[in-house]
């Protein structure tokens, strides 16, 4: 452990903590846009500067290891000047388009900025145009609101070892591009949308049907859609799931998903997905409720195990399943049923 002084208050980390997690260790708050915990590295945005007692130096909170003996002020008025600075330069090239951006009510840079009381461009504009690009069923790029805080780019290489981006030219110029700035469902893209979770402002857009709207709650739950199990908060709003969200805390996927677990759960709410059991009826179809479809299962499975014993009945369970389903499957078919007879799509 080192010990530092923030504000005056001593905190003890983990020796290799950078200053900006000494200060969330302690409840202290340093804004910031380019950094993220799930990604290493940060330094770009230089809104987190914070000032080193006795040298003066202003150092970045977010890529500056705490070391034993440090002090720093979070909060002095050349703190404060330089935040105000550097979040007057990144309005400077970014439109205030708020009242009809996507990311309006999750915006990391207006949120800081409304802290910092600043409201309008206080520096010319200044921005190449650049269009919205629409290039897969996923997400939008609208580069026009890129911060280069190159979150998008870390995230991508070191958390998903894709590197479908790279930043691009330097100063106000630099925005993530793919290579040969290739259109991104050309690149090696493979849409798990980290990045788009991760972007501070509205520049990476998910598309509808998910991610839209504000939810009443979110509610922990592993994903259905294959055996890693990721571990995800849905947003729900009058019973329908409104987002996706990764990174409960100890999950086994962080803050990653797949481009399933992101953005594939719409068909939860789907007019064509099946809610009612069915049972064939005279050669049709026709839609019972649950204890007659569990009924019919009962009658047929007990007939079978009456007439050829129970090992002429076998199970099998499925990967889109918890642990906990499948635990109950093979209990069904071993203490119920009476056979051993069960096995798992994983090992096919
Ligand atoms: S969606 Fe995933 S793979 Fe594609 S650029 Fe973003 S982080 Fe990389
Ligand atoms: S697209 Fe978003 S995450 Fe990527 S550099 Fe721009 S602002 Fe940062
Ligand atoms: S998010 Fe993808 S990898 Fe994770 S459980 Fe769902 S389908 Fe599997």
């Amino acid at each position: 452990m080192v010990g530092v002084s923030l504000n005056g208050r001593r905190v003890e980390v983990r020796e290799g903590s950078t200053l900006l997690q000494a200060a969330e260790s302690a409840g202290l708050s340093i804004p910031t846009l380019c950094y993220h915990p799930a990604v290493a590295g940060g330094g770009t945005c230089r809104v987190c500067l914070v000032e080193e007692e006795g040298s003066g130096r202003l150092v970045t909170a977010c890529d500056t290891r705490a070391e034993e003996g440090m002090a720093v002020r979070l909060d002095t008025d050349r703190v404060k000047e330089a935040r105000r600075t550097m979040l007057e330069l990144i309005f400077s090239a970014h439109p205030f388009h708020c009242e009809v951006c996507e990311s309006n009510n999750s915006c990391e840079l207006k949120k800081i900025a409304s802290r910092e009381g600043i409201s309008g461009r206080e520096l010319p504009f200044s921005q190449d145009y650049r269009p919205v690009v629409d290039a897969n069923p996923f997400y939008l790029r609208d580069l026009s609101k890129c911060i280069s805080c190159g979150l998008c780019v870390r995230a991508c290489q070191e958390v998903q070892g894709v590197g479908a981006y790279e930043m691009k030219g330097s100063g106000a110029q630099a925005h993530p591009a793919a290579s040969m700035d290739s259109p991104v469902d050309l690149s090696v893209c493979e849409f798990c949308g980290l990045c788009v979770s991760l972007c501070p402002v509205g520049a990476l857009i998910a598309k509808p049907p998910l991610h839209r709207g504000g939810e009443d709650r979110a509610v922990v739950t592993t994903c259905p859609y294959c055996g890693v199990g990721c571990c995800m908060e849905l947003l729900v709003r009058d019973g329908s799931i409104t987002g996706v969200r990764a990174g409960v805390p100890a999950s086994v996927n962080g803050y990653s998903l797949c481009v399933k677990g992101r953005f594939g759960l719409d068909f939860v709410d789907h007019p064509d997905r099946l809610t009612r059991p069915l049972l064939r009826r005279d050669g049709e179809l026709v839609e019972v409720s649950w204890d007659e479809a569990l009924d019919e299962v009962t009658r047929r499975l007990s007939a079978v195990v009456e007439e050829s014993g129970p090992d002429a009945v076998a199970f099998l369970s499925s990967a889109k399943t918890t642990n906990e389903e499948n635990y109950l499957l093979q209990k069904f078919a071993r203490a119920v049923v009476g056979t051993n007879n069960i096995d798992h799509c994983a090992r096919l």
